[in-house]
């Protein structure tokens, strides 16, 4: 039989339904799901070109597969005789839209055309049969246009030149005045500029038609806008067969009073809350809403206007959000009275929303906590986590306009009104606020370096508000108030902006503000603070087996944090304990680099272990504070770490000079030492625990500043955990002496102070050898922790610190899927950690095991620590509540 490429849907059934999003796209899915029963609901008829097709269309060099011209025209006569019209009839034409929908919505990326099927004479057709002269030549002023631009490449400015010099000529300003003689000689002028353009006639053959905007949409799979949004959202290029194509019966919002076309929302798509909320415009097509080229009306609104569509529509939303238990999207047009649903999907929401939807979903019953805690992608909780206006600040600032709060968050940036502006400022470091009349796909790349987005028309369905809720950007539109005067300024209720000025946005109260508005970070608490708790309870509960046979239980969430001010960031986003703590990190600020520098550039053990004196007594401080702040969770603390040359750079003359004055050598002696730290890939250098074997004293410091913090807390009854890690393992023998060096040094302070502490010491696995050793490193070591960033680095052989000279190649032509810094690589490191999984346990059933590189706050990198069975993931404080969620959606996407 041959391949079934095109599905009908419509008349109360259809071919397809909603579990083929695959093929049919998300729209053509769901049309098909709505159009027949138990749905039923109200679509016009049409059919659906599948994603296979796009796929063939690419394999064959943007040619059709062999038998879909048939499949089309039987399909096409199915659609005639459901609406008893045919597509180019010179009497009573059937219009047609053509829709692109992927299986993951890419809304506004590809293109769509409506109003096709006039011509020439079919317009004269179509006004007779409706009597609606003007209606008639709008929708064929409208259809060239579109053909033109999306099918033909005209350029949409030409377009709209002819319409400013119509309406000019009269002095008005909406599309709505313009009367029907002014619509046909718009049409004339748009028929002679596209001949013009083209060099042929505007094509007058409705199948002609019908398939260069099949062939438009097919193409639009590939253009620069839905690359980069693929790009931006993570979509890989492999993961989607391509856009499908759907054939739809027209029906018109802009037949006059009693019709319109708006979009809506179950749920609020930016707080959450359970209202229905959406905008409309009478006399309008989709395509208006949606461009924000006018400012639609609140949904609210239509309650009073149209009271029984209103209530049909209400009704509508609330089987919709049962039947797919989650928020809608919908898109509707009324015709002369009569309700059309045109599309219904998944709607995009911002984090808070998406939080606020899942809890309240899972209180109505509608959903299980599992299913909430699949409902929102770990980055979105980025948003949640936004800075917001501080309201002390707010009260002194002065607010100079208002509009729709599309998008929360506090932005603050130097205005720029062009999308090319935001990404080269961006680019020289510069922090962005993007203010446009409205958005269009084409602005994509920069709203998504602006620091927020600020529109003077369109509504919360606009183009700027679906994709900066998208982004987590922070977005007010609809802002009246903002008046553009030229290329370089804005005016704002009488006071002008120049390009570069200072403006901040409350993406939440779709407030403006003058200047730079203070911002404080968010706190987790309300529904947040439950939805994580359900991810605890989840990550808590989990059991599962790893390759080597083991039985692991839970997964914990731990966070890198260097500083007091870290643990408390920490403790506040819920991380249950402190993974690594880099000691390092504590010697970057005065007076703590001085003494540390000294201590480095000691001719002596006894002058270095005098210069270490000096420094244990701030460690130790330090060490106190974390230990405290984290209320007896677990706190690692790393022995110190890098190779010594980075605190100690002199590179020019003058800075030789100044860094000798510093420390109180003679230069000369400062430059010898300079010379001989010098390494030229000091992340393979003398480093790490290579610095124990060589001058045991450092760590022997660090050891006592431990043990003596941990002492003091627990004289003041203060609860403790506390583990210590030895970086940069390359054989067990390093732990076994390091270890023995730490236990002596413990077991004086004990002695000392009157206390019987002891410590964990776990070994970091951060080379190859280690892992393939780490049976023998498990037999002195307490716990392991994988170092993914090293491990990556000497797996690979990439340099950490290099490797983007040539990544980015690596990605765009695919020979790497994914960046191996950013998500574990399975075949390299990720394999080396499944050995020392096996390895390590092999001598100590239980041996606790956790990942402390970058990798441990990247959701994909989580779900596989959880495979390997490891008892912790440990990342950035602020990546902690990700984190929370990843790992419980990894637990239940296992167990699935
Ligand atoms: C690592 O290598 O992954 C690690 C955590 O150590 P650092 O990044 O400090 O080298
Ligand atoms: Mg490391």
């Amino acid at each position: 039989m041959a391949t079934k490429y095109v599905y009908f849907f419509g008349n109360g059934d259809a071919d397809g339904d909603e579990s083929m999003r695959a093929e049919l796209g998300g729209k053509g899915a769901n049309l098909a799901q709505m159009a027949k029963a138990p749905l039923s609901l109200p679509v016009p008829p049409g059919f659906t070109i599948t994603t296979d097709v796009c796929q063939e269309f690419y394999k064959l060099n943007r040619n059709y597969p062999e038998g879909l011209d048939k499949q089309v025209d039987e399909y096409l006569g199915k659609l005639e005789a459901a609406m008893g019209k045919k597509l180019g009839d010179e009497n009573d034409p059937l219009l047609v839209s053509v829709r692109s929908g992927a299986a993951i919505s890419m809304p506004g990326m590809m293109d769509t055309i409506l109003n096709l099927g006039l011509n020439d004479k079919a317009v004269i057709g179509l006004a007779n049969k409706t009597g609606n002269e003007r209606f008639a030549w709008d929708a064929y002023r409208r259809f060239i246009q579109m053909y033109g631009d999306v099918a033909m490449g005209v350029d949409h400015d030409k377009f709209e030149a002819i319409i400013d010099e119509v309406k000019a000529i009269r002095g008005i300003k909406e599309d709505t005045e313009l009367t029907t003689d002014e619509l046909k000689k718009i049409v004339e002028k748009y028929k002679a500029m596209y001949k013009a353009e083209k060099g042929e006639d505007f094509p007058q053959d409705a199948k002609t038609q019908m398939w260069g905007a099949i062939g438009a949409v097919f193409g639009s799979w590939m253009n620069p806008r839905a690359i980069k949004y693929r790009k931006l959202n993570n979509i890989k290029e492999g993961a989607l067969k391509g856009t499908a194509v759907s054939v739809m019966a027209m029906v018109f919002g802009n037949k006059g009073d009693t019709s319109g076309t708006g979009v809506c929302f179950s749920r609020d798509p930016s707080t959450g809350e359970n209202v229905f909320m959406g905008e409309y415009l009478m006399n309008a097509q989709g395509e208006d809403v949606v461009a924000g080229i006018r400012t639609p009306q609140k949904l609210a609104q239509l309650e009073q206007t149209n009271k029984a569509i209103y209530d049909e529509l209400c009704q509508i939303r609330d089987r919709l959000e049962k039947h797919y238990h989650d928020m809608q999207d919908m898109e509707f047009t009324v015709e002369e009275g009569k309700l059309y649903m045109l599309q219904c999907r998944n709607g995009k929401r911002t984090g808070a929303a998406a939080v606020k939807m899942a809890v309240d979903m899972v209180a109505e019953g509608l959903i299980t906590k599992e299913q909430a805690l699949l409902r929102v992608e770990p980055e979105q909780l980025n948003q949640l986590l936004l800075p917001q206006l501080d309201k002390d600040a707010v009260k002194k600032a002065t607010e100079i306009a208002a509009g729709l709060n599309a998008s929360p968050g506090a932005g603050c940036g130097q205005i720029v009104f062009t999308a090319d502006e935001a990404e080269a400022w961006a680019k020289d470091g510069k922090k962005v606020l993007l203010v446009r009349k409205e958005t269009s796909p084409d602005d994509i790349a920069g709203m998504a370096v602006a620091q927020g987005i600020l529109t003077s028309t369109g509504g919360r369905t606009s183009h700027a508000a679906v994709v900066a809720r998208g982004m987590g950007t922070p977005c007010v539109c609809g802002c009246a108030d903002v008046k553009f005067k030229d290329a370089n300024t804005i005016v704002v209720n009488g006071k002008a902006y120049k390009k570069g000025a200072f403006l901040t946005i409350d993406g939440a109260t779709g407030k403006v503000y003058e200047g730079q508005v203070a911002v404080k970070p968010a706190a987790i608490s309300g529904d947040l603070e439950k939805f994580l708790g359900w991810a605890d309870e989840v990550r808590a509960n989990s059991v599962r087996t790893t390759a080597s046979g083991k039985t692991v239980k839970g997964f914990n969430v731990l966070a890198n944090g260097d500083t007091p001010q870290n643990a408390k960031d920490a403790f506040r986003f819920g991380a249950m304990g402190i993974g690594l703590c880099r000691t390092e990190h504590m010697f970057f600020d005065e007076p703590k680099l001085t003494a540390f520098q000294k201590m480095i550039v000691s001719e002596s053990t006894e002058a270095r272990k005098e210069n270490l004196a000096k420094i244990l007594p701030y460690q130790q401080k330090d060490f106190y504070e974390i230990i405290k702040t984290m209320e007896g969770r677990p706190v690692t603390i790393r022995l110190l770490d890098p190779p010594l040359n980075e605190f100690i750079q002199a590179e020019d003359e003058k800075s030789l000079k100044a860094l000798a004055k510093k420390l109180g050598m003679k230069k000369d002696a400062l430059a010898v030492k300079v010379a001989a730290l010098d390494e030229h890939n000091p992340m393979l250098g003398h480093r790490g625990c290579r610095l124990a074997i060589t001058y045991p004293e450092i760590y022997e410091m660090q050891v006592e500043a431990i043990a003596r913090a941990t002492a003091q807390l627990d004289k003041e009854g203060v609860k403790h955990d506390v583990r210590i890690m030895i970086p940069n393992v390359v054989t067990y023998k390093e732990v076994e002496q390091i270890r023995g060096q730490a236990e002596a040094v413990i077991a004086n302070v004990n002695k000392e102070v009157g206390t019987s502490l002891t410590f964990q010491i776990g070994s970091m696995v951060e080379f190859p050898r280690t892992a393939l050793s780490a049976d023998k490193v498990a037999s002195v070591a307490d716990f392991f922790s994988f170092g993914s960033n090293d491990l990556t680095q000497t797996t690979l052989g990439f340099s950490r610190d290099d490797y983007g000279k040539f990544i980015n190649a690596y990605l765009d032509q695919r020979v790497l899927e994914d960046d191996p810094f950013a998500t574990l690589d399975p075949d390299g490191p990720g394999a080396l950690m499944e050995i020392a999984e096996a390895k390590g346990r092999s001598v100590k059933a239980d041996l606790h095991l956790g990942i402390c590189g970058e990798h441990g706050g990247d959701p994909a990198s989580i779900a596989l620590c959880y495979g390997y069975g490891l008892n912790y993931v440990s990342c950035s404080p602020f990546r902690v509540p990700l984190a929370r969620l990843a790992g419980a959606q990894a637990v239940i996407k296992a167990s699935k």
